[in-house]
């Protein structure tokens, strides 16, 4: 991965890794897997839903610039009969395992940051590798998963290309000025060759786009000359990814276009904590996911999660957490880590937050307490040059890729795509790779 402190082009650096696989229940790992293909489907179907987005947007956009920028061009989008209407998803619904009782918890569905695909299927290659080249390695010897997530990603994308139906044209990876995964995406790429030699892809960055995009007269994209047939972004999803308005132009301009996106804007506002919180309510649940479809056991996997709204429920969820800061995480409309607040900082935004229009922007969600494991560490942070490895304590955060190809008539492809664990030291809040913490991991299954 490039490193975020000391960003140069052409520097990578190890991703920080776990050196055994992290031993996680069977029982939760199935449950979880089991349910992806329904996750998928109620992404899809909330995000077609436009009367529940616009009241579930309703007071959010009022006071979050930034969530009101995606909502306008989503209702752009919808005005516009050219616009592709089949969409690609590629979503990673993350987890963590409650210690007492024991029970998965669900973090959140990611739509965008849904990152280290690439890389959680390296992970695994390395753990079978360390396992024969030593044979002390006894847990990675009996090792019985491997995440399908590479191929999974790349699979998608392919699929997506193949149903757009155009031979020459390419797939648009859309990056951020400062990419650090790099390393990620270009396994994909790579396995997308190895699927489709025909599909080529384009990495562009989403602020210097808009100048190289035109849309013609039936909203065919394409960058500069050529045609474009998916766009798969792997920015824009928080408000520094976009530089100026040339990076809202060039947004709009994909979101209108004949190209298939992964995600679509429907997808990413499907996908925001806000829709989390309203599905948690069962009642709004059930509309999305029937019974047969695994309604009860998604259900068993969500925790407590509370409005902020300016009524009755938002100001008890607001005086509860105040009086217990330590058992809740408050936590605003983003993706990608680094975004929320926990134990003094959450009563401190709480007080700030409390008597303003802001706090509609956030949701309240009960602290998982999660199991922890003993593990190793291989780290290339400055700070620890004298230890390369670290042995710590860590809580482990599950995350389940699924991939759908869908309209509003027609679910193409659905599937469950894979796993990455992540890692964190058990003391840190936040286990967000790109984000600086967490390490990148791999299952034992037991
Ligand atoms: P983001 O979209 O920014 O990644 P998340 O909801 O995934 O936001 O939260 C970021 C991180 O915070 C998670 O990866 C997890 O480590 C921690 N976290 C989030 N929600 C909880 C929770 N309910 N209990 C414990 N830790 C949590
Ligand atoms: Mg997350």
């Amino acid at each position: 991965m490039r490193s975020k402190e000391s960003f140069h082009e052409d520097h990578v650096q190890v991703l920080k890794f776990c050196l055994f696989p992290s031993p996680f229940p069977v029982r939760w790992y199935s449950l979880a897997v089991s349910v992806q293909k329904s996750i998928n489907i109620m992404i899809h179907r909330v995000a077609h839903d436009n009367q529940f987005l616009a009241e579930a947007y309703k007071d959010i956009v009022t006071i979050d610039e930034f969530s009101r920028n995606l909502y306008d061009i989503h209702l752009k989008v919808l005005r516009d009969p050219k616009a592709q209407s089949t969409c690609l998803g590629h979503f990673r619904s993350d987890y963590m395992l409650n210690q007492d009782p024991e029970i998965l918890r669900q973090i959140e569905v990611n739509t965008v940051a849904a990152s280290f695909a690439g890389q959680s299927t390296l992970l695994d290659q390395l753990h079978t590798y360390l396992s024969r080249k030593y044979p002390f390695m006894v847990l990675s010897e009996k090792k019985s998963h491997c995440s399908e997530s590479l191929r999974g990603l790349a699979l998608g994308l392919v699929e997506a290309w193949e149903h757009y139906g155009v031979a020459d044209a390419i797939i648009l990876f859309v990056i951020s000025d400062k990419e650090t995964n790099l390393c990620d995406q270009k396994v994909v790429e790579l396995e997308i060759m190895s699927i489709q030699s025909k599909a080529n892809v384009k990495r562009r960055r989403l602020n210097s786009l808009n100048e190289h995009i035109t849309l013609d007269e039936d909203n065919i994209l394409r960058l500069d000359d050529q045609e474009v047939a998916v766009v798969y972004y792997r920015t824009a999803y928080v408000p520094k990814n976009y530089g100026s308005q040339s990076a809202w132009d060039a947004r709009l301009k994909l979101e209108r276009s004949r190209a298939i996106k992964c995600p679509p804007i429907k997808y990413q506002l499907a996908g925001a904590k806000k829709i989390q919180q309203l599905l948690t309510k069962k009642d709004i649940l059930k509309k999305y996911v029937s019974t047969s479809e695994g309604l009860d056991e998604i259900y068993s996997t969500f925790g407590a999660m509370y409005p902020l709204s300016r009524d009755e429920e938002g100001d008890q969820a607001i005086d509860m957490a105040l009086r217990s800061p330590e058992k809740y995480v408050l936590k605003p409309q983003r993706e990608g880590g680094g975004n929320n607040f926990f134990g003094e900082d959450l009563t401190d935004k709480l007080l700030q937050i409390k008597n303003s229009e802001e706090r509609n922007a956030y949701v309240l969600m009960e602290l998982v307490k999660p199991v922890h494991i003993l593990n190793h560490y291989i780290t290339s942070d400055k700070k620890l040059k004298e230890r390369r490895y670290v042995k710590d304590e860590m809580s482990l955060e599950l995350g389940i890729y699924g991939v759908i190809l869908a309209n509003e008539k027609k679910i193409i492809h659905n599937r469950e795509a894979g796993s990455l664990l992540r890692s964190k030291v058990y003391t840190d809040k936040e286990s967000g790779i790109t984000s600086g913490s967490g390490f990148i991991d791999d299952i034992f299954l037991y």
